[in-house]
């Protein structure tokens, strides 16, 4: 008798965890991963495809999860999607990711690049992405410009200068959070926030807490014209550079054109960005917009 009464309440107990369990299985899935085996397959895009049409019932995270082009629904659209990721396609280059242990898939830009998401941070083709939309967390403090950053400019600048007769120097690097706060509220204060937010990052929006970003010369638009300025636009991208706000894409970037503001993206990447003529929220297929 007791005997049985164990079995059935091992039954039970069995049936009430999976009962439990499942919905809390479930709550974990991450993008693109529909059945919550860790991997992106074609059985995520069959799924997502069977949900589409209404032959899958699905849960709320499902949804989300399949939902890969943040549309808000589930269509054919997104299977295409998955499936392309499942073998392989929307990784136009995430070489640099090799070896970032923990880096968490969370979404595909326009362009199908994958979004990458580490320690709060974002990543995009192997760069962390820091504009209006991506943010870099409080934490993230490298408190100078990182090496790399730092001697491709100390290149760029004894090249200018012996080559061609050009003196270029950093105005303001890397900015903590902190620092970019204090900043921040001040033009705020003199202002006002609609204004402010043309011109001045947010605290962890802005790319120079990335220690990857640097103003050059001078912080006033005539940069543009005179021969440092010139030179730096012609020249920066063979050192690894962007001028990472161009004329005329204020709409994408978020910013104001600045002729001064350079970013480190290494010298493949720049080249491309350089010679497609688009900035570098056109080149991935991002926004940069505050969602706050
Ligand atoms: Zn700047």
């Amino acid at each position: 008798m007791i005997f049985v009464f164990t079995k059935k309440c091992t039954a039970l107990l069995l049936a009430l965890c999976l009962f439990f369990c499942l919905p809390a299985t479930a709550s974990a899935l991450s993008f693109a991963d529909m059945d919550g085996d860790g991997r992106i397959l074609a059985a995520d895009a069959r799924l997502v495809l069977r949900a589409a049409v209404g032959l899958t019932p699905t849960t709320a995270e499902m949804r989300n999860a399949g939902d890969v082009n943040g549309d808000g629904n589930l269509n054919p659209d997104d299977a295409r999607a998955v499936l392309r990721l499942a073998v392989g396609l929307g990784n136009k280059d995430d070489s640099g990711l090799r070896g970032m242990d923990g880096a968490r898939l969370i979404g595909l830009t326009s362009n199908e690049y994958r979004i990458y998401e580490k320690d709060g941070s974002t990543y995009i083709d192997g760069i962390l992405i820091a504009n209006k939309t991506y943010s870099l967390p409080s934490t993230y403090d490298p408190g100078d410009l990182l090496p790399e950053c730092k001697q491709a400019f100390n290149a760029m600048c004894d090249d200018a200068w012996y080559y061609d007769d050009i003196n270029l120097y950093e105005v303001s690097g890397f900015r903590s959070y902190a620092t970019q706060k204090r900043i921040y509220n001040n033009y705020v204060a003199s202002d006002g926030k609609a204004e402010a937010d043309t011109y001045s990052a947010r605290p962890g929006h802005s790319e120079h807490q990335s220690g990857l970003a640097l103003d050059v010369n001078s912080l006033k638009n005539a940069f543009a014209y005179t021969a440092e300025g010139k030179w730096l636009a012609a020249n920066c991208h063979k050192y690894g550079f962007i001028l990472r706000y161009p004329y005329g894409k204020s709409d994408k970037t978020g910013y104001i054109y600045e002729p001064w503001h350079i970013r480190y993206v290494g010298v493949e990447r720049a080249t491309k960005i350089y010679n497609s003529g688009l900035c570098l929220e056109e080149y991935y297929g991002i926004t940069s917009q505050y969602n706050y």
